[in-house]
């Protein structure tokens, strides 16, 4: 099954991503964690994105959309996988329907979520160093203060996760990736959860959306 996650930036589309991976099995593939690699590497293509990145703004689509190229040609993809952060706009939306990804997506998972509650969500985030996953100070805090629970590595404040930037991103979201919602709700292909449940649930809902995709 090939899935992506549809929503703005901290709809907990991260952790559901996790979640729900292990769960069916498939690789979860992160665009921004894929791009915060190549940033870390220090690769000229990690540089340049890092520079958007940091400014909330969407990296150029080439670069992007190379990585996921490269990603889900490796061989644990072949049972499928799920796309968290990609795509996010209209061009990458139309790469994938046309060969990126043999016949493009069996299913679009939207996680729907209020603006007020994903400021407050995203201000007290916290990502590890080490496996890139995601805690938030005041509800899913780790054991240690400032350490990653699943792999003991230094939790930190992103770059993108403070106020400006934050707001920046929801504007981009706005803009270029929330009008994919019709494009693929026009494709049948589109199913919507409530992101404002509690954790567990909204897992269930997107088990559940993913579940009836013959429907
Ligand atoms: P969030 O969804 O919380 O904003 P991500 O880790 O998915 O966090 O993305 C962080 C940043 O990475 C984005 O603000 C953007 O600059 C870049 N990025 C991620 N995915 C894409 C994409 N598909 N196209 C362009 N830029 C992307
Ligand atoms: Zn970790």
């Amino acid at each position: 099954m090939r899935v992506a996650l549809l929503g703005p930036p901290g709809c907990g589309k991260g952790t559901q991503g996790e979640i729900v991976c292990k769960q069916l099995a498939i690789p979860h593939i992160s665009s921004g964690d894929l791009l915060r690699q190549a940033a870390r590497s220090g690769s000229e293509l990690g540089l340049a994105a890092n520079e958007y990145m940091e400014r909330g703004q969407l990296v150029p689509d080439e670069l992007v959309i190379g990585l996921i190229k490269d990603r889900v040609a490796q061989q644990d993809c072949e049972a499928g996988f799920l796309l968290d952060g990609f795509p996010r706009n209209r061009e990458q939306a139309e790469k994938l329907a046309k060969g990126l990804v043999g016949d493009g997506l069996d299913r679009v998972v939207a996680i729907e979520v209020s603006e007020p509650a994903l400021v407050a969500r995203l201000g007290g985030r916290r990502t590890c160093k080490g496996c890139g996953r995601l805690y938030h100070v005041r509800w899913n805090p780790p054991k240690i203060e400032g350490r990653c629970d699943a792999c003991g590595a230094e939790l930190y404040t992103r770059d993108d996760d403070r106020e400006a930037t934050i707001r920046e991103r929801l504007e981009v979201y706005r803009q270029r990736t929330e009008p994919l919602m019709d494009f693929y709700a026009q494709m049948g292909l589109l199913r919507r959860v409530d992101g404002e449940a509690a954790p567990a649930e909204v897992s269930k809902g997107v088990l559940a959306a993913l579940d009836g995709r013959n429907d």
